[in-house]
């Protein structure tokens, strides 16, 4: 409260590190989209697709989101805060503390606390071209998709409860781009190992709707790890790939950045 008005700010961009790889969809993949209005032929519920190609994708914030929750509860932080409306409110983090780990990887906007930009940004990831070829070849009359029939049983009557589902089938591949903001060197390696650990978390969790019925198991390969340097962009330097496969990706990421 009694914080001064005109405090200076700094958020110093001293490099990127850009994170691009796969999402391999293990079983059939639901992200709903949220307005029900775009449902082809009536469906009770259809995946996100790009309005230009048609092409499911798997939005940023959608996959954001979920590595934020898997953060939040692998670090057992308490859900403060209620977003969302009506029938979908949602519980969430958000603390604005600078030294917390989750809102200074996730960002977070708080009005007793202050705004922390996201150090993260999470493209979205498209099909890659081989799954567009491969399932615009599928019969089940929607575009890329399958359509899944779930099943209830109420426990009284015995009466099947079906509903269905639509899925973009087991198999498909979404190219990922997540974007790594350095603004403190000293949280570079923590920052980016929080990272990789909630993308191995995801693997054994669930991306998407129908998670505890088998949809949304996902593998995550990382392919490419580049390092860009602020004097990247300012003076035109190269950027520099980051070798994988021995150290963790924070101390791999550090070491390229330090230049050792
Ligand atoms: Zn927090």
């Amino acid at each position: 409260m009694e914080e001064k008005k005109n405090k200076p700010i700094n958020k110093p961009i001293k490099g990127k590190v850009i994170l691009s790889g796969e999402i391999v969809c293990k079983t059939g993949l639901h992200i709903g989209a949220s307005d029900a209005g775009l449902s082809i032929g009536g469906m009770d519920n259809p995946v996100i697709r790009d309005p230009l190609t048609k092409t499911p994708y798997i939005p940023g914030s959608s996959l954001k989101g979920k590595l934020r929750s898997l953060l939040e509860r692998a670090m057992d932080k308490e859900f403060d805060k209620k977003g969302g409306s009506g029938k979908s409110v949602i519980y969430r983090h958000e603390c604005s503390k600078a030294s917390c780990k989750v809102c200074r990887l996730f960002g977070s906007s708080s009005k007793d606390n202050g705004n922390i930009p996201s150090r993260l940004h999470v493209r979205d990831a498209f099909l890659s071209e081989t799954s567009i070829n491969e399932l615009s070849e599928l019969e089940e009359g929607l575009p890329y998709t399958e359509w899944k029939e779930e099943n209830s049983l109420d426990r009284i009557t015995c009466a099947a409860n079906p509903r269905s589902i639509e899925r973009v089938p087991a198999g498909a591949v979404f190219e990922f781009e997540i974007v790594y903001t350095i603004e403190k060197e000293e949280d570079l390696k923590d920052d980016l190992n929080n990272l990789q650990a909630v993308l191995k978390l995801l693997e054994d969790d669930a991306l998407g709707g129908g998670g505890s019925r088998g949809n949304g198991r996902v593998k995550i390969e990382i392919k490419d790890v580049l390092v860009r340097k602020k004097e990247h962009y300012l003076e035109g330097k190269d950027e520099i790939k980051v070798e994988l496969g021995g150290d963790d990706l924070g101390t791999s990421v550090e070491k390229v950045y330090r230049g050792s």
